[in-house]
């Protein structure tokens, strides 16, 4: 591999053994609809995660659809969501023509604060119409404090979606990333931590309404010999070809956060303790799989912003990116109601001004790390004059 060669921010990482499943699914001629490796894919997750079932999809995105609509999510229904994620999370509720209203992150995982959740909750009762759904997203790999939303919650009797599209494979308190909510969502995205090419799935102990997801995903084909159909169906069903490369992936996931979290440790060695500079924690008695490593660089102590590191890396061909824009500060979401963690705190604003994730590849080099390191010593460096201008 030559020097020069670009330093993405999460590609996919193969084992090699998806070609057999791929291989068996040409041999037997089951290319499509269904077959060995949609039905094996879905054991192995099921598995993995001590649920009693999954099901399998086109993304992750079409997965979180499905999980709305089988909480009879339609026009009009409230549904709240983290607001600091990929916009994924809240599209679905636009789909449906329900009405998103978006929570803030608290500081100790950049995962919704339960705090802001109860506000809200408080809110919408008195005002007689409680959401019918709320969206818990477990950022970069980081469970949310899944305990206290779910205490929550349930006292007002509102199920959770967890969105686990960034955190499969990790765990809180012992217990697999999600498998909280009555529903869990994964990606196998591209950028994810396993990938399939494209694609999602659903995790619940409900395998009534997981049996109700795969019928809605292909077309809500009514038991009859001929096509006939009473409600809207989707397209979403995850292919037989897809499938395969999923089972390889999935026999791999354990190494692929064992890498990730080299990848996390490494980062910390070297710019921990550095002023002004902190990484997303990791929760006590949480696992985080660390798909993406994620910091904060404060402007004013470190001279930097997250924007030079950004723009020096990718002068070298590296790829970073700010944390995500929350969806309160989306040009899509205006006017939706938002709660911040404090009533004048928005953690959420404060990641986005600072946060930023560094390449965090479980196929990347070792001197491919050094020479991301490397840049931002420097611009750090760089920095230190400007602190001691101001001072
Ligand atoms: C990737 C991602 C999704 C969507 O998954 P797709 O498979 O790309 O549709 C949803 N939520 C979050 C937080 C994600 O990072």
């Amino acid at each position: 591999m030559s020097n020069d060669q670009r330093i993405f921010l999460s590609s996919p990482h193969m084992s090699g053994n998806e070609q057999k499943y791929i291989k068996e699914a040409f041999d037997l001629n089951w290319i499509a609809p269904l077959g060995n490796n949609v039905d094996g894919l879905e054991k192995q997750l099921a598995q993995y995660n001590s649920v009693n079932g999954a099901a399998v999809f086109t993304s992750g995105t079409a997965a979180i659809h499905l999980a709305l609509k089988l909480l009879n999510v339609t026009k009009g229904d409230k549904v709240f969501c983290s607001s600091l994620t990929f916009v994924a999370s809240a599209n679905p509720i636009l789909y449906e023509d329900a009405t998103p209203i978006l929570i803030d992150s608290e500081p100790d995982t950049w995962n919704m604060s339960p705090k802001a959740l109860k506000r809200a909750l408080v809110e919408a009762k008195n005002e007689g119409h409680l959401p019918k759904a709320v969206i818990v997203v477990n950022l970069y790999g980081q469970s949310a404090k899944m305990d206290e939303l779910l205490e929550i919650c349930e006292t007002f009797n509102v199920p959770i979606i967890e969105d686990a599209a960034e955190s499969l494979g990790s765990t809180y308190k012992g217990q697999k990333s999600g498998t909280f909510g009555k529903f869990g969502v994964f990606s196998f995205n591209g950028n994810k931590i396993i990938t399939t090419s494209g694609g999602g799935a659903l995790v619940s102990n409900d395998t009534d309404a997981l049996e109700k997801a795969r019928f809605l995903s292909t077309q809500a084909r009514d038991k009859a010999i001929h096509y006939q159909h009473s409600q809207v169906g989707y397209n979403y069903r995850m292919s037989n070809i897809v499938a395969g490369v999923g089972r390889g992936q999935m026999e791999v996931l354990d190494e692929r956060i064992t890498q990730r979290r080299s990848v996390f440790d490494r980062y910390y060695q070297a710019l921990n303790g550095i002023e002004g500079i902190a990484f997303q924690p990791e929760l006590d008695n949480s696992f985080s799989n660390r798909w993406l490593t994620a910091l904060t660089i404060d402007v004013e102590a470190t001279g930097v912003s997250k924007e030079e590191i950004i723009k020096e890396l990718g002068e070298h061909n590296i790829e970073a990116r700010p944390a995500w824009k929350p969806m309160h500060l989306q040009p899509l979401f205006k006017g939706v109601k938002y709660y911040s963690h404090d009533e004048n705190i928005s953690i959420s604003d404060y990641l986005f001004e600072y946060g930023l994730c560094l390449p965090s590849g479980s196929n990347m080099s070792g001197v491919d790390q050094e020479k991301v390191i490397y840049h931002i010593l420097k611009t750090l460096e760089k920095g230190k004059s400007n602190v001691l201008l101001h001072t």
